[in-house]
Parts: structure tokens; C-alpha cells; sequence
């Protein structure tokens, strides 16, 4: 079972990505993670996966996100 890798809930849609619609309106907002998601899936279906299974850029936590959106 994937997990969000931020608040560990349980992803049961096997989407690509390890962050929960939750999680990463917080950390993209919901365009652009709708976005990535998207990327995420037409590259796996492109059989593209050597350099699009991980998301290199992920914030470490919520917190430093929102900490960064003040500033
Ligand atoms: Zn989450």
C-alpha cells in the first residue's frame, strides 16, 4: 500500500505520485498539482518512467512549505 509520504494516508487510486490530493494542494496548489499528476501519469504510460518516477523536489515537510508561502 503507497502511503503520502507527508501525512501517511493511504493512496488506494495507484496514482503516481506518493502525495495525497490533500497534501499536495497544500504544498502546489491544486492546478499544479493536477499538473504533475498528469505529467506523472502520460509518462508512465509513455514508458517513460527512468527520470519521472520521483519527484527530485519535493519540500522536506508541510511546514517549511508554508514557512516559504510567507515570506
Ligand atoms: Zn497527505
Amino acid at each position: 500500500m503507497k502511503r503520502c509520504v507527508y501525512c501517511k494516508a493511504e493512496l488506494t487510486d495507484g496514482r503516481d505520485i506518493d502525495v495525497c490530493d490533500k497534501c499536495g494542494f497544500k504544498v502546489w496548489g491544486e492546478k499544479m498539482f493536477n499538473t504533475i499528476v498528469q505529467n506523472m501519469k502520460n509518462a508512465r504510460e509513455n514508458g517513460d518512467l527512468c527520470h519521472m518516477n520521483q519527484v527530485d523536489d519535493l519540500p522536506k515537510n508541510i511546514n517549511d512549505f508554508r514557512m516559504l508561502e510567507r515570506v
